[in-house]
């Protein structure tokens, strides 16, 4: 089975290639309400239906148009509908420095983890191309084009075989490499973003997803070091989806404690540093006096002088 051919559950494949990944925004002051009902599918039953902002109940502005299937009550799953079609920017393939290592690409393992990937067999492929990954991390950049491809492997592979917290902690750091280094509309940019989302509606929700990723990190720190970078990585996942549960303080100390573990000058840490301030954001805007002291020390992490940098 291969993830990027196959429908973003529960849509199928048709209607995932004709939208993008979509989290409803948290309602405002004014409301938002679908309108409409047009090209019902067949096979996995969702409809294309407008979205308006409303004011009372009345529709005031467009939102867009969105592919929408209903999962009892008000609740919905949704993804955007794309009109244009997306390589409308043409954007060079970023140049790899693999040209200098063909001893990468001709290594046996590596080519054995493309057959498996190609005979439909991510389990198999999933150890060769982790092997694969750390030889490409010994004499390449980790944002190089020809390391991302791989790591993107290794991510596709935990979700094909139902690892989805350590899956989505791979993706979560995935597509903004991927986004900055091939451009958001790359195919494999794309990929990432809709294996993220599929990887969420298996798990079910925030607080499942906090729960899958707490036992991960307990698992892991059974077994790793501290500071490896699978305990990092993982435990970056618990805290953003903490912060999503709204367990602010839980997801300050987590991500303030990935900030500190991580690597200097590695690009995983820049993901990291950029999560641990957005969650400082968050808990100054709310104000709550057990949170901001937690975000202050946050932002002395991350401006502190023995505090791992980035770039
Ligand atoms: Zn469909």
């Amino acid at each position: 089975m291969n993830e990027e051919r196959r429908g973003v559950y529960p849509f199928c494949a048709p209607c995932t290639a004709s939208s993008e990944a979509w989290a409803a925004e948290t309602a405002g002051p004014m409301g938002s309400r679908f309108y409409g009902h047009r090209d019902v599918c067949e096979n996995c039953g969702s409809s294309v239906r407008t979205l308006y902002n409303t004011v009372l109940w009345l529709p005031v502005s467009k939102v867009g148009q969105f592919r929408i299937i209903p999962t009892g009550g008000r609740t919905y799953v949704g993804r955007k509908v794309v009109t244009l079609p997306v390589q409308t920017v043409v954007r060079r393939e970023p140049v790899s420095a693999i040209a200098r290592h063909p001893e990468l690409d001709a290594d046996p393992g590596y080519q054995q983890a493309e057959v498996y990937w190609d005979d439909h067999e991510p389990g198999r492929a999933l150890p060769f191309y982790q092997s694969a990954l750390t030889e490409r991390e010994k004499v390449l950049a980790a944002d190089d084009p020809a390391t991302l491809r791989v790591r993107l492997r290794v991510a596709q592979g935990l979700l094909a075989t139902r690892n989805y917290g350590r899956a989505i902690a791979w993706f979560e750091l995935l597509t903004p490499q991927l986004t900055q280094v091939f451009g958001p509309h790359h195919e494999l940019t794309r990929a990432a973003t809709e294996a993220t989302t599929g990887a969420r509606l298996m798990v079910g929700g925030p607080r499942s997803e906090a729960q899958l990723l707490a036992d991960i990190v307990a698992a892991d720190e059974d077994s790793l070091l501290a500071r490896d970078p699978q305990v990092v990585r993982d435990r970056a996942a618990l805290g953003r989806a903490l912060l999503a549960c709204g367990d602010i303080s839980e997801a300050l100390e987590a991500l303030t404690q990935v900030v500190r573990d991580a690597t200097p000058g590695h690009p995983d840490t820049a993901v990291y540093r950029a999560a641990l301030a957005e969650a400082c954001e968050i808990a100054e805007g709310r104000g709550k006096k057990r949170e901001v002291q937690l975000a202050e020390a946050a932002r002395r992490v991350l401006t502190g002088e023995g505090a791992p940098t980035s770039m």
